[in-house]
């Protein structure tokens, strides 16, 4: 087991395999002028799948797929049959934007991927275009219902934005009244690529349950699991739960799990640090396994108290964070 500096366990790697999207949603991307990176900055199949080994020797036993959007990665499936090979890899979960997922889904639940994380912020298509600036609700909802006619486990992730779906909110819980899913609500961060954000306006945890109680105040809280991010809730009647990640409050880091590795390699302790180190660097150079294991170990031993810590440091001009959401993996 892989432990840091305050004696979390660290058992959840969230791999981001790509910077590149097919949606443009406004929270994470803008519209215009972004800078992919050139394929040869990208970590190669080969070394991830050679990272991951490594971090589950080491005590990781659950990867999340993410990205930008994993699928348009030429290759994805075949990469992802090769990690549930792993010996120790016990849970394997894809966030997706459910654009080009749809006619996947009865393979990805054959091979044993573990659960689907569907990024929808609305159920009004209009709005959904908006939001995304493309056209794809229709697209997303079939993956949706092939999910569930599937029976792979489903949640939801739903950004909540001052003034632009928080109408939706209601709706979106009640998707849980007639689907088995658990739909988790996260508070929007400021990583949307610019840098620009009205914190001040941002719906916080207490807001969100507050507006859902509104409608459901008989709403029940369940016991949440170890190293949940999201506190959990259930309504009496309901098919599936309803979930808030307090994702800019930073109310989870006291027990938060998981690290991260971008699509160009770095490693972040933290969600909110700029990156402690770049692994693909690293390989490349010619380091060993040994090299490797030691710079991760390293980077656990210094990591952040919390998110605050992290963002404090991340920089010495004190600039705040403005990278895109799709060059982390959320
Ligand atoms: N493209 C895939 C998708 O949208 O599901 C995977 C990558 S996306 C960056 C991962 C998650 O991060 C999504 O659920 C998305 O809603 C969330 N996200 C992106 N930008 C965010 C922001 N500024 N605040 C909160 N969540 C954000
Ligand atoms: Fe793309 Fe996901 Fe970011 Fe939306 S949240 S722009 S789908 S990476």
């Amino acid at each position: 087991m892989l432990y840091d500096n305050h004696g979390r366990p660290i058992n959840y790697l969230r791999l981001a395999v790509t910077d590149r999207c097919n949606l443009r949603c406004f929270y994470c991307m803008p519209e215009e002028g972004i800078d992919y990176l050139p394929r040869k900055e990208l970590l190669t199949y080969e070394e991830m799948e050679r990272v991951v080994k490594l971090m589950v020797g080491l005590g990781i036993n659950k990867v999340r797929i993410t990205g930008g959007e994993p699928f348009l990665r030429k290759g994805m499936m075949e990469f992802l049959e090769r990690l549930l090979q792993i010996e120790g890899l016990d849970i394997l979960n894809i966030t997706t934007n459910g654009t080009l997922t749809g006619r996947l889904v009865p393979k990805l639940k054959a091979m044993g991927i573990t659960s689907v994380n569907l990024s929808l912020d609305t159920l009004d298509p209009q709005r959904f275009f908006e939001i995304t600036r493309r056209d794809s609700f229709d697209t997303v909802m079939q993956t949706f219902h092939e999910l569930l006619e599937n029976d792979m486990p489903t949640k939801i992730n739903c950004v909540v934005m001052n003034g632009r779906n928080t109408d939706d909110l209601i709706p979106m819980v009640e998707l849980a009244k007639d689907y088995p899913v658990d739909v988790r609500f996260i508070e929007e961060m400021p990583f949307n690529g610019s840098g620009a954000s009205d914190k001040n306006h941002a719906w916080a945890y207490l807001q969100i349950l507050e507006h859902i109680k509104l409608k459901y105040p008989n709403i029940v809280k369940l016991e949440d699991a170890p190293s949940s991010t999201s506190f959990n809730y259930q309504i009496p009647g309901f098919k599936g739960s309803v979930g808030i990640i307090a994702a800019y409050s930073r109310l989870f880091c006291g027990t938060c799990n998981r690290i991260r590795l971008t699509p160009q390699g770095m490693l972040k302790t933290c969600l909110y640090d700029d990156g402690v180190f770049n692994l693909k660097n690293l390989i490349r150079e010619g380091g060993d396994d040994e090299h490797l294991k030691t710079a991760l170990l390293e980077a656990l031993r210094n990591r952040a108290k919390d998110g605050f810590e992290a963002e404090e440091k991340r920089n010495q001009f004190g600039l705040p964070v403005s990278e895109s959401m799709a060059t982390i993996g959320g």
